[in-house]
């Protein structure tokens, strides 16, 4: 099975010294994240009932880390219209409005939609989270179940399980290639912290110090 290339992550993120050749750090790892998961499908025969334009999961809470809240906040910046970045400033200040006073177990019994969501597609689909890109389902009928019944966190996974667990090793690693060189790897959740960063363009400093990116985003406690 094809390796996750971690130590080419790293080296590629030590050399980062501005947002651009950061940038490029982050897509080579989920371009590289990406070629895992096709191969996966494809070696395994994985049927998937995902298809365009269907969005079910984008009310789930997305946890991030502020290396995917990054290349987010730069893809808008250089590729939205200031249209379309007034209309995305509108919907995160709703979403921060909304999620910040919930728990992140409040926040993920409620089918919140995410406010990068438009017109049922991903609005920064080229750069959205790992996360994003794990998810997947075999079976719609257990996404619906999930999506009408939002405080049942028992309610049966509808993935491939190896695919997953491949995934989310791969995440890890890459969760691991930032921890690994010193920079903050808070679980933050994602609207919160892309408002935030927006809104501050202090965050990026902060982050290239190593320090906390976000002081005002929802963060998820880190598992046990
Ligand atoms: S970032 Fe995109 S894919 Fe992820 S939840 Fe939001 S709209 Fe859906």
């Amino acid at each position: 099975m094809r390796e996750y290339p971690t130590q080419q992550l790293i080296d590629d993120i030590a050399r980062s010294l501005s947002p651009d050749e950061f940038d490029r750090a982050a897509q080579n790892a989920l371009a590289a994240f990406d070629a895992l998961n096709t191969e996966i499908i494809e070696r395994k025969g994985v049927k998937l009932a995902c298809g365009e334009g269907c969005s079910v999961c984008c009310s789930l809470r997305v946890d991030v880390f502020a290396h995917e809240v990054f290349p987010i906040a730069h893809h808008i910046r250089r590729h939205f219209t200031d249209n379309e970045i007034a209309n995305v400033m509108t919907r995160l200040a709703a979403h921060a409005e909304k999620v910040l006073p919930l728990t992140p177990f409040e926040h993920a019994t409620q089918n919140i939609i995410c406010p990068l969501l438009q017109n049922s597609r991903c609005s920064v689909y080229l750069v959205r989270p790992q996360s994003c890109r794990r998810h997947h389902s075999q079976d719609l009928a257990t996404c619906q179940y999930t999506y009408d019944h939002p405080t049942d966190l028992d309610s049966p996974a509808a993935h491939d399980r190896d695919l997953f667990r491949a995934l989310t090793g791969a995440m890890q690693q890459n969760i691991d290639a930032y921890s690994h060189l010193g920079f903050d790897h808070t679980i933050y959740e994602l609207g919160t912290a892309l408002h935030e960063t927006l809104n501050d363009p202090a965050s990026w400093q902060r982050w290239c110090d190593r320090e906390p990116a976000f002081l005002h985003a929802s963060v998820t406690p880190a598992g046990p």
